[in-house]
């Protein structure tokens, strides 16, 4: 039987993928301190094919069984979380890397990075291909994700080409789908939680910035191709769709039939102006596409999350 590993697996993204590596026939161990993930995430799991490994992974960790592929989701990635963790988050990405780097190599295990759009920074090239390095201000509060990811890259690299690790790396673009917290702070469930119970929907600046939104299947779907593939270098997995954030608004007040008016807020600092995915190389290597759109995915999230979950019921 195939062993995964997955560190941040109790995650948002985490649980999800841990769900659909268990459907596909894996033995599947989550590690996970639960930072700013949570057991609610993988309470529906049961069985013995999964083990859920409550341990910081800042600190030196083992597993004490053979493990075929290493999925490394773990850190903060909301900004709500990472601006309340800068030294926490450089180090997920520094020595948090560094150890599950090292676990792969142990067990000579083919290691998969979660990286992120972000080492793209607020991009001057656009749509963004993999050979763009990004234009990234280093010292501004969200540096410290930023640039954790692109170490966290760099450090991959290393292992792979100075020690011989089966290693990828992932440049994941948002991504949105059930479990997603309501007071994350990232568009889209903030703005499903306003528009369920007609509050207003708050839009950072004129609302005319871009982002592009894949739905949760999709990209778990990318994770397994890409970790299923012999590549070694960034390949972008993302929904190049790309929408306004007013665009965003205007799509969930039709999809949830909300009284929501709109709102106009000040823009958080560094907040990139435009971000969309180049996905020819994902075409190319590893046959991979989106196939769910945004009114759709919204919908399957309201139907899978529920609107009390969407709303924060219980969690705050
Ligand atoms: P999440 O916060 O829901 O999940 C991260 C998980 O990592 C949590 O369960 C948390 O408890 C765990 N974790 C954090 N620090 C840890 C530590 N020191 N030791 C052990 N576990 C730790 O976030 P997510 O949205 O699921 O993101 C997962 C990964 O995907 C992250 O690496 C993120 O950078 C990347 N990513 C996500 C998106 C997105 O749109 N969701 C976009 C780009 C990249």
């Amino acid at each position: 039987m195939t062993t995964s590993l997955v560190t941040g697996g109790a995650g948002f993204l985490g649980s999800h993928l841990c769900d659909e590596l268990l459907l596909r026939g894996h033995r599947v161990i989550c590690v996970d301190n639960l930072e700013t993930g949570s057991l609610a995430n993988i309470e529906h799991i049961r069985g013995p094919e999964f083990l859920h490994i409550n341990c910081d992974i800042i600190s030196p960790y083992f597993v004490d069984e053979p493990v075929d592929f290493v999925y490394h989701l773990a850190s903060p990635a909301s900004p709500i979380d990472y601006l309340r963790l800068p030294l926490q988050t450089l180090k997920v990405g520094s020595h948090g890397t560094h150890h599950t780097l090292g676990l792969a190599k142990a067990h000579r295990a083919r290691f998969l990075l979660a990286s992120t759009s972000e080492v793209y920074g607020d991009p001057q090239v656009h749509p963004q291909p993999e050979s763009y390095w990004g234009h990234v201000n280093p010292i501004g509060p969200r540096g410290v994700y930023d640039e954790a990811k692109r170490y966290a890259e760099a450090l991959t690299m290393a292992y792979h080409r100075q020690q011989g690790v089966d290693t990828a790396i992932v440049r994941i673009f948002n991504t949105y789908g059930a479990r997603m917290r309501p007071y994350d702070g990232r568009a889209i469930p903030t703005f499903l939680r306003q528009a369920l119970q007609d509050r207003p929907i708050t839009v950072f600046g004129d609302g005319s910035q871009t982002r592009s939104f894949t739905y949760v299947s999709d990209l778990v779907r990318g994770l397994i191709a890409l970790a299923d593939s012999g590549y070694h270098y960034p390949v972008n997995v993302g929904n190049p769709n790309e929408f306004t954030l007013l665009e965003l608004a205007q799509q969930v007040i039709e999809v949830t039939g909300s009284r929501s008016e709109i709102v106009y807020e000040a823009l958080p600092t560094d907040d990139p102006q435009v971000r969309q995915p180049d996905i020819t190389l994902a075409r190319e290597i590893l046959e991979w596409e989106p196939e769910v759109g945004l009114a759709d995915g919204l919908r399957k999230t309201i139907a899978d999350a529920g609107a009390e979950a969407l709303i924060g019921v219980g969690t705050r």
